[in-house]
């Protein structure tokens, strides 16, 4: 009961979508497959490490349209820094991507519940966590030390991917932003009830990724 009431709420919240729910819904078996949604995500990054992006989905006919709702063909979760987009980097526009982010992209409580309604009321069908490379929370958890305020929560949830790149040879900052986007991936396709199912359904794929600021290049990790 709490649940729905809670889901209720955020359908009003979120403005608009509750009275689009049963298109939404007679549109669900529309939704791009898991591998295609990856497929046009690589594309459109190869798009702009070339230097010839397309900007799709950027005009006043796009925006007339997302009006009516949103669908979303991918969840994308990363960190907060200014020096990666992730509309810019894989070449997209409005409506195409829903974008949750902080710095670290770590996944808590309001993470997951923003992830789970993109998945079960807006049926994406893939959800990327994306680090990459210089981030800044996750140098400062592997640098250790006393964090200030309300960083030191970033930093202690970042503990145990640092933990395990230290173990390893090689730049401990790089491994951690691997190894933590990979942790956090397994924690949403783990998380019950609604992505633990979802995942368990095939209706959706959590991939992790890394994106180079020097390059570009956005690596889908294995
Ligand atoms: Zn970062």
């Amino acid at each position: 009961m709490q649940t729905s009431t809670r889901s209720l709420a955020l359908l009003v919240v979120c403005g608009g979508v509750f009275v689009g729910m049963p298109r939404l819904l007679a549109e669900a078996g529309s939704s791009p497959k898991p591998e295609a949604a990856v497929a046009r995500l690589a594309e459109g990054n190869h798009r702009f490490v070339a230097g010839t992006p397309s900007h799709p989905d950027q005009n006043a006919e796009r925006r007339r349209e997302t009006a009516e709702g949103q669908h979303p063909f991918a969840v994308v979760l990363t960190c907060a820094d200014s020096r990666l987009s992730p509309e810019i980097i894989f070449d997209q526009g409005l409506g195409d991507l829903f974008v949750v982010r902080n710095a670290g992209n770590l996944a808590d409580d309001h993470v997951l519940g923003s992830i789970e309604y993109a998945v079960e009321h807006l049926h994406a069908p893939l959800v990327v966590v994306l680090g990459h490379t210089k981030c800044g929370a996750v140098a400062a958890a592997v640098a250790g030390g006393e964090a200030p305020g309300h960083i030191r929560s970033i930093v202690e949830d970042l503990a145990d991917a640092v933990s395990m790149a230290k173990k390893k040879p090689g730049d401990p900052v790089d491994h951690a932003v691997r190894i933590n986007a990979k942790l956090t991936a397994a924690a949403i396709g783990a998380s019950a009830p609604i992505l633990a199912e979802a995942v368990k359904a095939g209706h959706v794929q959590v991939v992790a990724a890394r994106y180079d600021i020097t390059t570009g290049t956005v690596e889908f990790l294995q």
